[in-house]
C-alpha cells in the first residue's frame, strides 16, 4: 500500500527517449525519478495524456497528492481539476514559470506550488538571443531561399542588418532579462534598456556598463524606462522576459504594438499568452513588424490553426523564427530541473519541507513571490 500517488505528467520521448538517455524530460525517462519516488514509498503515475474531459490527468488529479508538470508540455492545473483533487497538497512546475496552475485556486485550497527557480534561465537567454539574431540577420527568409536552391541575394538581404547599432529592450529584467542584456554587450548595440517593476541593482548597471565602455568603448549603455510605451517605441528589438500574469496576459496587443517603431522585431521566450497572438500576425502581416520570434505558444501544443504558424510579411517571405518551446529544455536544463524536482520532492518526503525559498510561489494560502502575487490580483 502506497503512502500516496505522484502524478508526473510529460511530453513524449518515444524512439528519441532510448536512443538519448539524457532527455530526462519525457515521460520515458521520467526526469529520473521514479526510484526515488518509490523508495519513499510513493506510487508514480506517469502520462502524456493531459487534455480532456477523459485524459488520463482528468481521472488521476482525483487520487493525486502530488502533480509534477511541466511549461514545455502544460497539463493546465485549471481550478475545476484542483477542486476534484482531494488529495492534492503539492504542485511542482519541472521548470520555471507556473502560469499554468490556477495560482489563486491553489491559494484557496492551501496548495503548496513550486518551480525550480533558474534551472533554465542560462539556456532561454541564450534561445532569446538566437531569436533575435535570427530574425534581424533575416535568417527565415534567407534559409527559405537556400533550400529551394535559389541564389537570390537580393531577396535575403533587403531585410537583412546588423545588431551593431541597433536598440535592444527588455520587457521584464530578472534572471533571464538580466541576462540577455548581458550576453547583447559582445554585439555593440547602440542602447540597451530595461522596463521591470524592479529597478536593477546599481552593481548589474554597472557591470554592463562597465563591459560596454571596455569592449566598444560606449558610456551608460544600459538604461531604465519608466514607461512600457516609451521603451517599445525607442526599440528596433524587443525581447519579453517577464512572468504571464494577470497584467501581462495579452500585454503585447494591437495598442502597445502601434507605438513600436515600424520595422521592429519583437521576440518573446517567456509565454505566448503575453501577446495577442491575431495583432502579433496582423503586425507581420502588414509589416509593422519585421518579425516575431520566439518558442512559447498559447496554448500549448497550438493546433493546425495557430496564427504564429504563418508570420509572411507583404513582400511574401517569412518574418517567422518559431520554435517549439524548447528554449529552456537543453538537456543541460533537463538535468538541472530534475534534480531541482527531486529535491523539492525530498523537502516533502522527509517533512522538513525546507524548500529553496525561490523555488516557492503560493505556499500556506498565501503567494510566496511578488512577481505571481500583487501581479495575480484582478
Ligand atoms: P524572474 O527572475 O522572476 O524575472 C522576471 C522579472 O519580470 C521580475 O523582475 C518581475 O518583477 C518582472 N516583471 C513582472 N511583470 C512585469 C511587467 N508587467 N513588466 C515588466 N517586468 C515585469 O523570472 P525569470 O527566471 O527571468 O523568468 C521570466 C519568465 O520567463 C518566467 O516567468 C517564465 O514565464 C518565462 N520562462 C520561459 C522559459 C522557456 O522555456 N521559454 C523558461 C523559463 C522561464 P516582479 O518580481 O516585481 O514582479
Amino acid at each position: 500500500m502506497s503512502k500516496g500517488k505522484v502524478l508526473l505528467v510529460l511530453f513524449k520521448g518515444g524512439q528519441h527517449a532510448i536512443e538519448q538517455k539524457k532527455l530526462l524530460g519525457c515521460a520515458e525517462n521520467e526526469l529520473g525519478i521514479r526510484k526515488f519516488v518509490e523508495e519513499n514509498g510513493y506510487e508514480l503515475v506517469t502520462t502524456t495524456d493531459k487534455d480532456g474531459p477523459d485524459s488520463l490527468v482528468e481521472k488521476e488529479i482525483e487520487e493525486a497528492e502530488i502533480v509534477i508538470t511541466t511549461p514545455f508540455f502544460p497539463a493546465y492545473i485549471t481550478r475545476e481539476r484542483i477542486e476534484k483533487a482531494k488529495n492534492l497538497k503539492l504542485c511542482i512546475t519541472a521548470g520555471v514559470g507556473s502560469d499554468h496552475i490556477d495560482l489563486n485556486a491553489a491559494n484557496e485550497k492551501k496548495l503548496t506550488v513550486a518551480e525550480v527557480t533558474g534551472s533554465n534561465v542560462v539556456s532561454v537567454a541564450e534561445h532569446a538571443l538566437m531569436t533575435i539574431l535570427n530574425l534581424v540577420r533575416n535568417y527565415p527568409s534567407a534559409h527559405e531561399i537556400a533550400l529551394k536552391g535559389e541564389w537570390d541575394i537580393a531577396a535575403a538581404a533587403r531585410d537583412e542588418y546588423d545588431i551593431e547599432g541597433k536598440v535592444v529592450g527588455t520587457v521584464g529584467a530578472g534572471r533571464i532579462g538580466y541576462r540577455i542584456l548581458e550576453r547583447l554587450v559582445a554585439f555593440n548595440p547602440k542602447k540597451l534598456y530595461y522596463f521591470d517593476y524592479q529597478e536593477l541593482p546599481q552593481s548589474a548597471v554597472d557591470k554592463i556598463n562597465q563591459a560596454s565602455k571596455l569592449f566598444n568603448g560606449v558610456d551608460n549603455l544600459l538604461e531604465r524606462v519608466e514607461s512600457l510605451e516609451d521603451m517599445v517605441s525607442k526599440c528596433d528589438v524587443v525581447t519579453i522576459n517577464c512572468p504571464l500574469h494577470e497584467k501581462t496576459k495579452g500585454l503585447f496587443d494591437k495598442k502597445l504594438i502601434s507605438h513600436m517603431k515600424d520595422g521592429a522585431w519583437l521576440v518573446n521566450t517567456a509565454r505566448g499568452a503575453i501577446c495577442n497572438a491575431e495583432d502579433v500576425n496582423e503586425a507581420v502581416k502588414s509589416g509593422k513588424l519585421l518579425g516575431y520570434g520566439g518558442d512559447v505558444w498559447y496554448p500549448q501544443p497550438p493546433g493546425p490553426n495557430h496564427p504564429w504558424l504563418d508570420l509572411t510579411r507583404p513582400n511574401g517571405f517569412s518574418g517567422n523564427a518559431m520554435t517549439q518551446h524548447i528554449s529552456g529544455c537543453s538537456l543541460d536544463s533537463e538535468l538541472r530541473y530534475s534534480l531541482g524536482t527531486k529535491s523539492i520532492l525530498e523537502s516533502y518526503f522527509t517533512k522538513k519541507f525546507d524548500y529553496r525559498p525561490q523555488d516557492l510561489i503560493v505556499i500556506d494560502g498565501d503567494y510566496a513571490t511578488k512577481a505571481y502575487g500583487e501581479r495575480n490580483k484582478k
